[in-house]
């Protein structure tokens, strides 16, 4: 094996661009998936940012390779001391510094791991390629955790500088309903180490319906929050009025993108009438097979 030498340039750089780029493609297929059809169409614009991402796991130096060798230099930083205690059931499961807390146990925990395992097959008289070859895929891990509690303290740094008031009571929820969720992930390896309690994992699902229940009310207000952003997509399902925006763009697809300026309002389907129970009034839709074969890419 091979090391990049992302770390020597700038560790932090490398590793936001390869979390960012992840986030991006697992973030833009989860909204393609909650839009329904109009997720699918290429003019909405969702496959085009999700390409993006792809894309970005190898432009800029690929993912991979940035994030093992930023495992690497964790591993060389490992003592062998034990973390700071942490304070385990004395906080929620649904906030964000137990979750930060605990990253830090797994991240020294895997970094340790790894370090005594290459120490002992070098020892053993092993090449540096033997010795850390076998532990690819546990460096990924140790990057990827080590990425997200990065995320999470620029995150909470954030949320910490906001003014005191409304807009930082709504911003909260958001960065602590993230937490449930990664811990969800992580359970066995934190409950296998006694880290989080049967009791604990019980709460994380009520935890997650709690936070949810109270960023519901505020959804309009967060959307607000990004409208900007989203306009500047170019997506049409960023204007208000989108299902007229989606009938005047022009053909989603490039094989047919001389088709005049309203392609969509003779074949896409009268979105706007679908009601459940309803039939859609005239002119009949065509079917979803040939809305699909003639927009997807
Ligand atoms: C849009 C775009 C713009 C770019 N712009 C530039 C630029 O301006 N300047 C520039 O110099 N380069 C540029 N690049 C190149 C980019 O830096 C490389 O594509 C990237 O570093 C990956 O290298 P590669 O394409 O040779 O793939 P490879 O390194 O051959 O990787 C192919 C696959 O093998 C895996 N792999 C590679 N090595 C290992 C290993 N040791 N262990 C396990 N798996 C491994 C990778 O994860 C990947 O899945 C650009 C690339 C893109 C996509």
């Amino acid at each position: 094996m091979t090391w990049a030498p992302w770390v020597d340039i700038n560790a932090s750089l490398a590793l936001t661009k390869a979390m960012t780029a992840w986030a991006t493609e697992a973030t833009t297929a989860e909204c393609r998936l909650r839009c329904g059809v109009l997720g699918a169409l290429s003019t909405s614009r969702f496959l085009s940012y999700q390409g993006l991402g792809h894309m970005l796991n190898a432009g800029g130096g690929d993912n991979l390779l940035i994030v093992m060798d930023v495992a690497r230099a964790l591993v060389g930083a490992a003592t062998n001391e034990d973390g700071a205690p942490v304070p385990v059931a004395a906080r929620p499961v649904g906030d964000p510094r137990l979750l930060s807390d605990l990253l830090a146990v797994q991240e020294h925990a895997m970094a340790l791991l790894i370090r005594q395992d290459v120490a002992a097959a070098e020892a053993a008289g092993a090449e540096p390629f033997e010795a850390w070859n076998p532990h690819t895929v546990a460096l990924r891990a140790l990057g990827e955790t080590h990425g997200q509690r990065q995320i999470l303290a620029a995150t909470l740094a954030a949320v910490e500088a906001m003014p005191d008031g409304p807009a930082r009571a709504v911003a909260v929820d958001p960065t602590a309903i993230y937490t449930p969720d990664e811990l969800r992930r992580r359970v066995p390896w934190l409950v296998a180490r006694g880290l989080l309690t049967p009791a604990q994992v019980g709460a994380i699902d009520p935890a997650l319906d709690a936070l949810a229940h109270r960023l519901a009310p505020h959804a309009a207000q967060l959307a607000e929050a990004f409208a900007e952003l989203a306009e500047l997509s170019g997506s049409p399902l960023a204007t208000n009025d989108y299902v007229t925006a989606i009938a005047k763009s022009p053909s989603p697809t490039s094989t047919e993108t001389s088709a005049p300026t309203g392609w969509w309002a003779t074949r896409a389907p009268p979105v706007a009438h679908y009601r459940p129970g309803q039939q859609p009034k005239e002119p009949a839709p065509p079917s979803i097979v040939l809305v699909l074969q003639r927009c997807l890419p």
